[in-house]
């Protein structure tokens, strides 16, 4: 079992202030969230950065990831090192995620920028259904509507300054490598809690 924050913005998000070693830094030092996804807005130059880093540290592992702002709202794809081709619509995003064994998930389908219960129309792997930066009712309302939908639920700080870091956590049947990892969300052995 692993602990994860799958939903992390480093300064290559023009709205963060999260440095890749500050997140490297942090993470090696944490007691039992080892597990990051880098998921900067519409980029990944997060990620390769922050993996470079955390490649002298065994113990630890980024799975890179991007948040993709679609017409319809944002979309957290992980492990994907590539970018989706434009334009980013929902289905397209979705798509690529398929073809590229990548792991889509709605980020916080309720609050500004989510995608709403529009979700339903695209074949999304999971909800993002407790986010740091969403309010308890919007999350509350994410997760009765995976499990009305049956799908897997995920859990991400969208930290965007260090304080705000591993605020909540997925808690995974997974080992410590990214296809593990991918294959447990998909197969919904996640759950999702506020870090103690
Ligand atoms: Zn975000």
């Amino acid at each position: 079992m692993i602990q994860a924050d799958l939903h992390i913005h480093t300064v290559y998000s023009p709205d963060s202030f999260i440095q890749p070693k500050s997140l490297v830094d942090m993470l090696a030092a944490h007691n039992f969230i080892k597990v990051v996804a880098v998921t900067d807005h519409d980029n990944i130059r997060g990620c390769k950065a922050t993996m470079e880093l955390a490649s002298a540290y065994p113990d630890i592992l980024i799975i890179p990831g991007v948040e993709i702002s679609t017409t319809e709202g944002d979309i957290l794809v992980l492990g994907t090192e590539e970018m989706p081709p434009k334009p980013w619509t929902p289905e397209l995003v979705v798509e690529f995620a398929k073809s590229v064994d990548a792991v889509s998930i709605a980020a916080h389908p309720f609050r500004e920028y989510g995608m709403g219960e529009s979700v339903r129309k695209y074949n999304v792997d999971a909800i993002e259904v407790l986010n740091g930066g969403s309010s308890k009712a919007a999350n509350d309302q994410a997760k009765a509507f995976a499990k009305n939908i049956g799908l897997p639920g995920t859990a991400g700080s969208d930290a965007h300054q260090v304080s705000e870091l591993f605020s909540v956590n997925s808690r995974i049947e997974a080992n410590l490598n990214v296809e593990s990892v991918l294959k447990a969300i998909k197969k919904g052995s996640v759950s999702a809690q506020v870090t103690k």
